[in-house]
């Protein structure tokens, strides 16, 4: 077997065997760049070394010595050497990158002898006591575990003692003493001595490297990230060249275009007299790449022109390390760079310009999700520095503001309205009495509930950044005190919210406005030309329609009517309307509704400009919209002008065990038929009120909670009955649909009947997940988190769709509703119709659309598009194999 390869054996096709590392140095190599000569013990030794007992066997072991011959040879350099003694770096890399693996041991072959030779024939003892004191600092962190702060600590102590500035001013003198020191530590520390034969060195630092493989930190990084235990890691073994030789001499890193904005411009540091991570760390300042064009003006061509060409190569930004050994460049690494989500974007679109890669690569190439985090508000970065989080909670809807805090929904408002406050709503937890509140407010905080919590998903619905359940947030409403790790606040005091990572600062931090840029929107048309999902937005009122169009919505997939019902001067009616005991009683609130309604409809199909807007007709349990407590209903029975005890007999009638299983969705059309057709008459109203102006639009009606044939029929009677009416009292007809909600399994598992009667689909992915699993949608924060932690769960199901059970059901209602209609148009509704691995699978299935809030809209375009380009790649794969 093969275990061993010089770096001339390789290219950068053998990550598998070679690691990323190893397989970068081998193209390199190949390529003609200064890299300096070494081989790589491959990934499968590392397997070897762990069928054999956790040894080096004895075939990796003859081809170690093998491969150190041929390098001694060809460098003219050998271990123990009292001439030109060999130095090695031996560096670990896996085919996948990960922490926890053990790294980089640089100038193995040093010891008490060769590195008096070495500063004899360097002329340059510092020199060579600095590489000593690296050495033995690194191989005693490494083997035998010594931890790395003592050593350093020996080092800063030496310098605080002399009142030194940097490692710099340390002398030889001062370099002899921490040498010894640094010995005296592996007898203290581990019990054994430094190994002075170069050769054990190298096998017990290749050692270290394999069992690190197994370490417990790189274990639970693997089984996060769902990378196979089985691959391994390979070795590099290097001839060191040396960046703290001198003032001619230096060690840096550079990315080829900048990291952080995407700018096609060389970007990088470097230290003089400096090795390895001396950069990294941070221990002197570095100094900007382009200042070597001053002072080594050749080298710094050479190195711009290895940049260029390593880019063309991999065709993508390139992460460069590399050091200068007396004005000599040499090439350590390249890999493809870490980049901000912006820079991603522009990179992307840019490597399409110059005809470095194709537009699908460029689509494939951007995290989705990242796409979310540009369009978010962020905090100033200048600022944030200067500030550390209070506290944090779930992040559970992303974005970052600043405000003053309230406690209630109404004194939120008050302040906003009144004031002119930037406001945020600070509570234990919210509910749908609150939502005035939260409409106005610039982030919402709950010390309670969890990612679906009301808090959460209204934020998201909303776009207003969100953090919730916070550890160590106390809201004390009767005292009107909150107190944030210890520290009271009080009403209109300033808080600091990023909904991103769940932070909150105490205070009053900058935030910058992001939008979306030339590159995103480009990113956006590619994405629309190559995906062939419609991506439509969650949207109930014109300016989240407005923002939704602003970020590309091919329309309005779901409006909630009942978020409309939700402001004062309907919330009253609402109330009105609820309490009636009779037909007759609802009358006078129903017509009031009607004319609000239609207003709403009106704007949304006026700025939809033609597009498709879908309504789902009123979906809640009617208890949502009733008071609560004793003093609200008293208040409440005062604007009503009735008795309180009446109130509170109606509101406990309507109380239910269960309500997310009782009386709501399209079971209230059954029972009290007038409010969906005072629902469908406003929607209608308002076409035809536009259709009159000459504004051609096409309303979907959407029926919740759907669970049967019969029933959808019966719901859709009352809805066509309506439309009919109010076509033949107008003379004119207008093209509508009328569809319904996915959301009981029933329904799905009867969608070839329920399809004969619907003229859509829409999954409602939260219900049918609450009713598929027997989950609680509201109560699954008390048990959820350990059913990840423990692996039952894999991820959240009302965060990514549940592909073997309720992506089973939402198939064959697919397969069985087009079975009876074979164009019938299926969407997915619901924040899970944003995530791109749920995307994924729905293109699978041929979904025909998805629908999420606005700032998810451009998640979920650029997802649908990888979504269909893998797809067809799949299919491709399968063409070739079927011809040949
Ligand atoms: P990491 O994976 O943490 O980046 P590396 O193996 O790349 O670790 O090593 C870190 C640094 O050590 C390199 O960037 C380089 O500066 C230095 N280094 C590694 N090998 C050599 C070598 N043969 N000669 C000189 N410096 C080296
Ligand atoms: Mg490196
Ligand atoms: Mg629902």
């Amino acid at each position: 077997m093969k275990y061993i390869y010089r770096f001339e054996e390789g290219n950068k096709d053998m990550r598998r065997l070679l690691g990323g590392k190893g397989a970068n140095l081998a193209q390199m190599t190949t390529m003609g760049f200064p890299v300096p000569s070494g081989f790589t013990i491959s990934t499968e030794a590392c397997k070897a070394f762990y069928d054999n007992d956790n040894q080096l066997n004895d075939e990796t072991l003859a081809q170690i010595d093998e491969a150190l011959d041929q390098l001694s040879t060809k460098v003219g350099k050998q271990f123990n050497s009292l001439t030109n003694p060999l130095l090695v770096s031996v560096r670990s890399g896996a085919a996948i990158s990960m922490p926890g693996m053990m790294d980089t041991i640089l100038n193995i072959g040093l010891n008490d002898q060769t590195v008096q030779v070495l500063a004899q024939i360097t002329d340059n003892e510092r020199f060579a006591y600095d590489s000593y004191r690296r050495l033995l600092a690194m191989f005693g962190n490494v083997v035998y575990e010594i931890p790395e702060d003592t050593f350093d600590q020996i080092l800063e102590d030496t310098k605080m003692t002399n009142h030194y500035e940097s490692d710099l001013d340390l002398t030889v003198e001062d370099l002899h003493t921490i040498v010894g020191k640094f010995k005296a530590l592996y007898i203290a520390e581990a019990g054994k001595e430094f190994p002075q034969d170069p050769k054990v060195q190298l096998l017990a630092a290749v050692n270290a490297v394999f069992e690190s493989w197994n370490n417990h930190r790189a274990q639970v990084y693997r089984r996060e990230n769902h990378i196979a235990g089985d691959l391994g890691t390979a070795v590099n073994v290097q001839m060191m060249v040396f960046g703290n030789a001198g003032e001619d001499s230096g060690t840096g890193v550079a990315f080829t275009r900048n990291p952080a904005t995407g700018e096609n411009q060389l970007f990088g540091e470097y230290l003089l007299n400096a090795q390895g991570e001396d950069v990294v760390a941070g221990i002197r300042t570095p100094q900007p790449i382009s200042t070597l064009a001053d002072t080594m003006p050749d080298l710094y061509n050479e190195f711009v022109a290895t940049a260029k060409k390593l880019e063309i190569h991999y065709r993508d930004m390139q992460d460069l390390e590399f050091t200068i050994e007396h004005g000599t460049l040499y090439m350590l690494q390249a890999r493809n760079g870490k980049r901000t989500p912006t820079a991603a974007v522009k990179i992307a679109v840019d490597l399409v310009e110059e005809g470095l890669i194709s537009r699908t690569e460029a689509l494939l190439r951007i995290n989705p999700d990242s796409v979310g985090a540009i369009l978010y508000p962020e905090f100033d970065e200048k600022e944030l520095k200067q500030n550390q989080p209070a506290a944090s909670g779930l992040p559970a809807s992303p974005g970052a503001a600043s405000g003053q805090i309230y406690f209630t929904a109404e004194s939120a408002k008050a302040a906003h309205d009144e004031q002119h406050q930037q406001v945020i709503l600070v509570r234990q937890d919210t509910s749908p009495e609150d939502i005035e509140g939260m409409v106005i407010s610039e982030a919402i905080v709950t010390s309670r509930g969890g990612m679906t919590s009301h808090a959460a998903v209204v934020a998201r619905g909303m776009g207003t950044p969100a953090t919730v359940g916070v550890n160590g947030l106390q809201v004390d409403y009767k005292n009107g005190i909150a107190t944030i790790a210890g520290t009271e606040l009080q009403e209109g005091d300033w808080l600091s919210v990023d909904g991103t990572n769940g932070n909150l600062y105490l205070g009053k931090i900058q935030t910058n406005d992001s939008k979306v840029n030339d590159d995103l929107s480009t990113i956006l048309d590619w994405s629309k030309q190559e995906g062939d999902l419609g991506v439509y937005a969650n949207a109930d009122t014109p300016a989240d329609f407005a923002q939704a169009l602003k970020f590309g919505a091919d329309g309005i997939g779901l409006t909630r009517t009942e978020h409309m019902f939700f402001k004062p001067e309907r919330l009253l009616e609402m109330r009105r309307l609820i309490i009636a005991e009779d037909a007759e009683e609802r009358e006078a609130p129903l017509e009031e509704l009607l004319q609000m309604q239609q207003g709403d409809f009106y704007e949304l199909f006026r700025l939809s400009e033609g597009r498709s807007v879908t309504i789902r007709l009123l979906d809640p349990p009617l208890h949502e919209f009733l008071p609560h407590d004793a003093r609200e209903i008293a208040k409440v029975s005062g604007q009503l002008g009735i008795d309180p005890d009446y109130l509170a007999r109606r509101v406990d009638a309507l109380k239910e065990i269960n309500p997310m299983l009782g009386h709501r969705g399209d079971r209230l059309a059954v029972t009290f038929p007038d409010i969906y057709e005072m629902q469908v008459r406003a929607i209608i109203g308002a076409a035809l009120e536009l259709h009159d102006q000459g504004l051609e639009n096409q309303p979907h009606i959407m029926i919740p909670l759907t669970g049967s044939k019969v029933e959808m029929s019966w719901v859709r009677g009352i809805v066509v009955n309506q439309v009919e009416s109010l076509f033949n009292q107008q003379g004119i007809r207008l093209k509508y649909t009328v569809g319904t909600m996915m959301e009981i399994p029933r329904a799905c598992l009867t969608a070839d009947k329920v399809a004969e009667v619907s003229d859509f689909f829409s999954f409602g992915t939260n219900d049918l997940t609450q009713l598929t699993y027997g989950f609680s949608r509201d109560d699954v924060g008390s048990f959820m988190p350990k059913y990840i932690e423990k692996g039952i769960l894999k991820a959240d199901p009302f965060q990514t769709v549940d592909v073997d059970g309720v992506g089973e059901l939402m198939k064959m209602a697919v397969e069985n509703g087009r079975f009876t209609k074979g164009d019938l148009p299926i969407g997915v509704c619901g924040e899970i119709g944003g995530d791109p691995k749920s995307i994924e699978f729905f293109e699978s299935i041929n979904v025909s659309y998805v629908s999420c809030s606005p700032y998810r809209v451009p998640v979920a375009r650029l997802a649908a598009a990888q979504a269909k380009i893998k797809m067809s790649k799949k299919k491709d794969v399968l063409a070739n194999y079927v011809k040949s």
